[in-house]
Order: C-alpha cells, then structure tokens, then sequence
C-alpha cells in the first residue's frame, strides 16, 4: 500500500469558441473523459474551436468522497484499506470528531465515488 498522498489533482478545463470569443464550457477529471467531450463537441457542433487547458489544482485538504465499496466517507487522499476505522466517517461531523478537524461544516466537500474513480488512473 502507497503511503504517498497526492496533494494535487489534475483537471483538464474544455473552452469553446462559437466565434464570439472563448468560453471555459466544462472541467473534467480525467484526460479520458476531456477527449470524449471534445469528439462530442466536434460532432454536435461543427466549426466550434476547441481547446483543452490543462490544471494542476492542489486539493482542498477537507474533501471527503462516497466509498463504492464500503458506502462511508473517506478522505480523498484515503486510498486504503476500508477496514481501517479511522478513515471512515459517517458523515462531515464524524470526520470532524475523529481527526479533530475545526472548520465549518461547509467547507467540507463531499465528492461521489465516481470523481474519485476518475482521478486514480
Ligand atoms: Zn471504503
């Protein structure tokens, strides 16, 4: 099990340009996901310029995700195993309670299983 844990995410940010100048129209998680967006782009919209930006963003450090596989919250960084009691949390006040984490509630993310799916590749 890796214990380095990523700081960072990469996004790739789709801009369009219908001819009255540039647009960001979508942000993606995986290189994947950009590419098939810009084919759809290109086919839904002919003549549209395209460009794919991509960024490197440092993660907000209180972003939880959804586990598919446990159905708790785990920290995005958590890459683990899910039997590990001290990366699982019920929900934002739990996390809070157990790493002793003091900010407002709402600057806590919740992210789904799919987005965190998309960033290990
Ligand atoms: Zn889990």
């Amino acid at each position: 099990m890796s214990k380095y844990i990523r700081k960072t995410v990469d996004t790739w940010q789709i801009w369009t340009n219908y001819g009255y100048g540039w647009e960001l129209e979508c942000i993606e998680m995986s290189r994947k996901e950009a590419r098939e967006n810009v084919r759809a782009y290109r086919e839904n919209a002919p003549g549209v310029q395209l460009r794919v930006i991509k960024k490197r963003e440092p993660i907000n450090e209180h972003v939880l995700y959804e586990c598919g596989i446990c159905g708790s919250l785990h920290r995005w960084a958590f890459d683990g195993d899910c039997r590990n009691d001290r990366e699982r949390f019920d929900g934002p006040i739990e996390y809070c309670d157990k790493l002793k984490v003091d900010v407002p509630l709402n600057q806590i993310e919740i992210k789904t299983w799919e987005e965190r799916q998309a960033v290990t590749d």
